[in-house]
């Protein structure tokens, strides 16, 4: 048997849109290769006609794992199970820090091959080939698998669409490996800036390493306001835990393009880059003149942004009659 089993994550009983995302893509190419699009859903106590719901969009079966929510060996030990007694061969993730995690373990379990960072997924002659961008995403190629593989998509590029429909819902009893259940999720935690969405604003002011210190965010903060925009950051700063992760722009963040792209203390590393290189307008304080980033900017100010920013920002409010 074939099919595609994808990774659902719950949360607080709702389904994660990247993951309803990747059971629409697996829906939408199961058909040329067999077997049915089903779903896994490990945790979080949710009721049977709930998990019915993800037939809407497109999923056939799912299979309910009673185990601890939000961990990933607990679900690579769950997609394990089920792909082996059900003769599947594809496991799907819609990306993410989790996904990207339960994918590593499934694939070393499975000996499986892995693909990361898909962006579409196709069917050619009966195989399912994926498509991944690279060299900073001016090219794309093709991956087809000999065997087991696992793909994980690049966060939102999969999207869901609502068909009709329900699924069957069986449930699954995995025994847990004794290391699996080493870990639990002991709290989750909204984090600040999580609830906004920078993929849709117009304007995002970013900072880099060269605010210094988490509490110079608010200089960022202050500018966005000012220009009625959002924040994002770069990896470096998310890292250091002066940021959310929700905020990342990059390779292993998100991809936007608002009108304006301000750059704050940001050197402008490839894998910034190919977050924010589709900018309409990009804009970067920095005060090396070698940054890299000027190299790809549209205006760009040498100096101290502790001097620039709030002078900007006051400006910025005066202008506005704020
Ligand atoms: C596999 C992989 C994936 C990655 N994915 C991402 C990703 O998704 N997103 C991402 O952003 N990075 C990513 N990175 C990290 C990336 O390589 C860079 O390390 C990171 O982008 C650097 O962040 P930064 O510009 O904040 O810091 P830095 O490179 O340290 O730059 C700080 C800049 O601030 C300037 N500066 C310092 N003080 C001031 C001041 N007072 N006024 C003005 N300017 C000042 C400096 O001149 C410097 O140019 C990834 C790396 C790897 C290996």
């Amino acid at each position: 048997m074939a099919g595609i089993l994808v990774y659902v994550l719950a949360k607080d009983g709702e389904f994660n849109k990247n993951s309803l995302g990747a059971i629409s893509e697996a829906a939408s190419v199961v058909g040329s290769i067999g077997g049915e699009a089903a779903a896994v859903v490990v945790g979080g106590d949710i009721a049977d006609d709930k998990l019915a719901t993800l037939g809407n969009y497109g999923a056939t079966k799912v299979y309910k794992v009673d185990g601890p929510e939000g961990v990933a060996q607990p679900a690579v030990d769950a997609m394990a199970k089920v792909m082996n007694d059900n003769g599947i061969e594809i496991a799907l993730f819609g990306g993410g820090l989790l996904g990207l995690e339960i994918g590593a373990g499934l694939t070393a379990r499975l000996d499986a091959g892995v693909t990361m960072e898909v962006t579409g997924i196709k069917s050619e002659g009966g195989r399912i080939i994926v498509e991944r961008p690279v060299l900073q995403d001016s090219q794309i190629v093709d991956v087809a698998f000999n065997g087991k593989a696992v793909i994980v998509g690049r966060l939102n590029a999969f999207e869901p669409k609502e068909t009709g429909g329900s699924a069957a819902v069986e449930p699954v009893s995995v025994e847990f490996s004794e290391f699996s259940l080493k870990a639990e999720l002991v709290t989750r935690g909204e984090q600040r800036g999580a609830d906004v969405n920078i993929e849709d604003a117009d304007i995002l002011v970013a900072g880099g390493r060269g605010l210094g210190e988490a509490d110079n965010f608010k200089l960022a903060e202050d500018l966005a306001d000012s220009l009625g925009g959002a924040v994002a950051a770069t990896r470096a700063v998310v890292d250091a835990g002066w940021y959310p992760y929700a905020a990342q722009i990059g390779q292993t963040g998100k991809t936007v393009a608002p009108k304006l792209y301000l750059a704050a203390g940001i050197s402008g590393a490839i894998q910034h880059k190919v977050g924010m290189q589709a900018s309409e307008n990009i804009v970067a304080i920095n005060k090396d003149p070698n940054a890299p980033i000027f190299e790809f900017s549209d205006l760009g100010v040498v100096g101290d942004l502790h001097k620039i920013v709030p002078k900007l920002t006051e400006a910025i409010k005066a202008k506005k009659g704020a």
